[in-house]
């Protein structure tokens, strides 16, 4: 074997080396990252090899990751006990671009106009080994292979055309990459700037990582971990640790799966929705992983963004090869991954909801404007999503909620729809007017008291092909009412009259066969507008335009037979009457927001009734 010899670098390399030098200005962190990467590489394939019955250099030698800092000298060092390499294998593996990352990486930039490298490229693709040339001056490595007759190997670049390899006497297992640091890089000599980067992308690499001679990697990887050997104290200080979070969480999922992709995902729901604080968005705090190493913090497009309030880890040993190292950029990836692990947790908060409903009421309660958005927003999942609502109901105590399911179950045969109504609480849904009918006639209600469940239900639709029907909305009249009605002709009459008298503010009025109790109700002229529907745009300065209202009357309700009467014997009073019948309606509706009129017209009553 020849000492000393001389090797440029393949065209490829030294173009790919030409950009890491003078293009990339960012990111440049990241080397640590991949050269810490490459050693629990290194290390992996070593345990690989323990097990496989070959005979192994060393083998007592367990395998680890020691990372040294030298600020005087400025340089930094990372040296594994891993499987080492070969003079074949350093030529191989760092002059050449057999492998996969530098690839993508050369393919990418040179579809690019400017042939410039975008800085955030380099921590996308981790082009590897040769990031460690963003910062350093020179390189070197000393590597021993673990086949038991090879010998200790030197190689050295500054990475400008051409690399060194000579013998390097008396090296143990292993591989030792020393940086060699520029003078504006010399941050990367100091250990606590070493110590955050290494925690921040490397903490749960499984071999033990020293940073100048303590252990710097704390935290086990528990996701890749099999959930059956895994204690509740493991999660629980597992998401103290990655959740910044005292609290327990309500809920965790924790799964692996092999296709379509090979994933292993840990996620938690944390104790407190911080959107309910109204102190701005929450952001989404899932990592993404490859195979232990972080690819990318808060990782954006893996799920929809109702989901936003997760905590937890994606890995997935697919993204070298596919996502992170060679095509980020490639959504369809990134698209599968999303599908997967969200239909996984959906499927979660499902089973829950059967299992452990009062664990799931917890979850539903801090998260169900999420939930909402997402029914609104996703349409992917919004059927799925429909299954998890929850309701009071006219058929429950106050307090208890039903699903959807659980409503069509108790649906009578001839019923068609399933019927909901907004009111800002229980008392105000129970006396509603507009539920009149559906009381008269028994059918079910379910009471929406958040303003975005009747977007949520607009959107949904239906379920379980029942069409879900706001129950002003409805067209249900009274089954069998007791009285007699003013006549056809005396409504017509009162009708018109009432027309003139309230002028432009209603379209129509119309007579009700759905009022028992009221003598009248206002409904949106708009079909598939309601008054809660109105009020919820009006708050996010959307445009409705001016509202118009038909006017419903109940010709069997004393009020209205009496206005009738009394329009001939005493029309101001009639008038004052009409004024009050409208303004109560649009009460029930939930539409006066300026009383003082309403006050100032209801003495005006009080005065003609003492006056009697
Ligand atoms: P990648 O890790 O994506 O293959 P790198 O540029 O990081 O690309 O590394 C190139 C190759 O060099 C690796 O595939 C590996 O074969 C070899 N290599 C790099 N670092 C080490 C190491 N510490 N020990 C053993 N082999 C290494
Ligand atoms: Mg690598």
């Amino acid at each position: 074997m020849s000492e000393a010899e001389e090797h440029v670098f393949q065209a490829e390399i030294q173009q790919l080396l030409d950009i890491v030098i003078h293009s990339l200005y960012t990111d440049k962190e990241i080397f640590i990252r991949e050269l810490v990467s490459n050693a629990a590489d290194a290390c992996e394939k070593h345990r690989f090899q323990m097990t496989s019955g070959q005979q192994v250099f060393e083998p007592e030698v367990e395998p680890k990751i020691k990372v040294a800092t030298d600020d005087v000298a400025g340089t930094i060092s990372i040296t594994d006990t891993g499987i080492g390499m070969t003079r074949e294998e350093l030529v191989e593996n760092l002059g050449t671009i057999a492998h996969s990352g530098s690839k993508a990486f050369l393919k990418q930039i040179s579809e690019q106009k400017d042939k410039q490298a975008d800085a955030s490229l380099i921590g996308q693709f981790g082009v590897g080994f040769y990031s460690a040339f963003m910062v350093a001056e020179e390189v070197k490595v000393w590597t021993r292979s673990w086949h038991p007759n090879a010998e200790g190997q030197c190689w050295t670049s500054d990475g400008r055309g051409s690399y060194r390899i000579e013998k390097a006497a008396d090296w143990s297992r292993g591989t030792r990459v020393l940086v060699k640091l520029r003078e504006a890089e010399k941050e990367f000599a100091q250990g606590s700037r070493v110590e955050n980067i290494l925690k921040r992308y490397s903490n749960f690499v499984s071999f033990p990582i020293e940073l100048n001679g303590e252990v710097a990697n704390t935290v086990s990887a528990i996701w890749v971990r099999n959930k059956n050997e895994i204690k509740d104290e493991e999660y629980k200080e597992f998401y103290r640790f990655i959740g910044h979070d005292q609290q327990e969480p309500l809920g965790r999922l924790h799964f692996s799966a092999d296709a379509p992709l090979a994933i292993n995902t840990l996620l938690f729901v944390p104790a407190r929705n911080i959107e309910n604080l109204g102190i701005g968005r929450s952001e989404s705090g899932v990592n993404l992983y490859c195979r232990k190493i972080l690819i990318e913090a808060k990782a954006k497009d893996l799920f929809p963004e109702w989901l936003r309030f997760l905590q937890g880890v994606v890995d997935s040993e697919d993204l070298p090869l596919n996502i992170s190292r060679e095509s980020m950029q490639d959504s369809s990836l990134l698209q599968k991954l999303n599908k997967v692990i969200t239909s996984r947790f959906l499927k979660y908060l499902e089973d829950l909801s059967r299992k452990d409903a009062a664990q799931f009421d917890l979850i539903y309660r801090e998260y169900q404007r999420f939930l909402k958005e997402g029914v609104i927003s996703d349409f992917t999942h919004r059927k799925e999503l429909g299954k998890l609502l929850r309701y009071e109901s006219s058929a429950l105590e106050k307090g208890q909620m039903t699903s959807l399911a659980d409503y069509v179950k108790r649906m009578a045969e001839d019923q068609k729809e399933i019927y909901y109504l907004y009111a800002p609480s229980r008392e105000t849904a129970e006396q509603s007017p507009y539920r009149e009918a559906l009381q008269n006639r028994k059918l079910e209600t379910l009471f929406l008291f958040d303003p975005w469940d009747e977007v949520a239900m607009e959107h949904l639709g239906e379920f379980e092909e029942k069409k879900l029907c706001a129950v002003e909305r409805s067209e249900l009249e009274v089954e069998n009412v007791a009285g007699e009605p003013l006549s056809e002709e005396k409504v017509a009459e009162l009708s018109k009259w009432l027309k003139e008298t309230l002028g432009e503010r209603v379209e129509e009025i119309k007579t009700s066969g759905r009022l028992v109790n009221s003598p009248a109700i206002v409904v949106d002229s708009e079909p598939a507008m309601t008054a809660n529907m109105r009020r919820l745009m009006k708050s996010l300065n959307q445009e409705t335009g001016a509202a118009k209202y038909h006017l419903e009357i109940n010709p069997r309700h004393d009020v209205i037979k009496r206005l009738h009467a009394v329009r001939g014997a005493d029309e101001p009073l009639a008038k004052v009457a009409a004024e009050q019948l409208f303004d109560n309606a649009r009460m029930a509706a939930g539409l006066v927001e300026d009383p003082r009129e309403l006050v100032g017209r209801l003495n005006t009553l009080l005065q003609k009734v003492l006056a009697k």
